[in-house]
Formats: structure tokens, sequence, C-alpha cells
């Protein structure tokens, strides 16, 4: 479990100047469909290799991708003075847990 906490003290691009900012969990749906940049030229890289599964086994892919258990945690941060909000990637973490 990570705790993080609910105001974090961050840099704004867009200010060019380091305010608290408010943290909210975005929502997983963002990332479940797609892949990111990497995993996508990663995934191209790979193309041709491993089996498809057949009699005996089932495809590489689908055993791969079901073994981890936790999940990677997406942090929106907001600026208070612009309004400017982006998002921060932590790593991977089964609960997550906001403190004050
Ligand atoms: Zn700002």
């Amino acid at each position: 479990m990570v705790k993080i906490p609910e105001v974090m003290f961050k840099y704004c691009p867009k200010c060019g100047k380091h305010s608290k900012m408010k943290v909210k969990q975005e929502k997983s749906a963002r990332r479940a469909g797609g892949f990111s940049a990497m995993a996508r030229k990663e995934k191209n890289k790979r193309r041709g290799y491993g089996n498809l599964g057949r009699f005996s086994k089932r495809p590489v892919t689908q055993t791969k991708m079901a073994s981890k258990t936790s999940k990677k945690v997406d942090l929106r941060l907001a600026c208070p003075d612009c309004g400017k909000s982006w998002v921060l990637s932590y790593p991977r973490t089964k609960r997550v847990e906001f403190i004050k």
C-alpha cells in the first residue's frame, strides 16, 4: 500500500513556480483500453516472436498479461492559480491511500 499526500508542493510549468496542488486519483479507464507510446513500440518490436497458442498451450500474450496483480497509479494534479491540470504516473501498487 502506498500513502499519498492530498496536497503536494509541485512545480507548475505554466506559472513557472512551485505551489500547493490538490491530488486526485485518475480513473483507471484512461489506461484500460490502450497502450502507452513505449508499450506500443515494444509490442511492435516483438511482432513475429512467441507462440500463437496451439493444442497444449495458450498464447504467450494471454498468460503473461494476466500475471500482474498490481496496477500503476495515475494521479491528477491541478494548479490552484492557473487551473492547469496534468497526470503524474506513480509506480505499481495494489492499494492507494490518501493522507492529509
Ligand atoms: Zn499554474
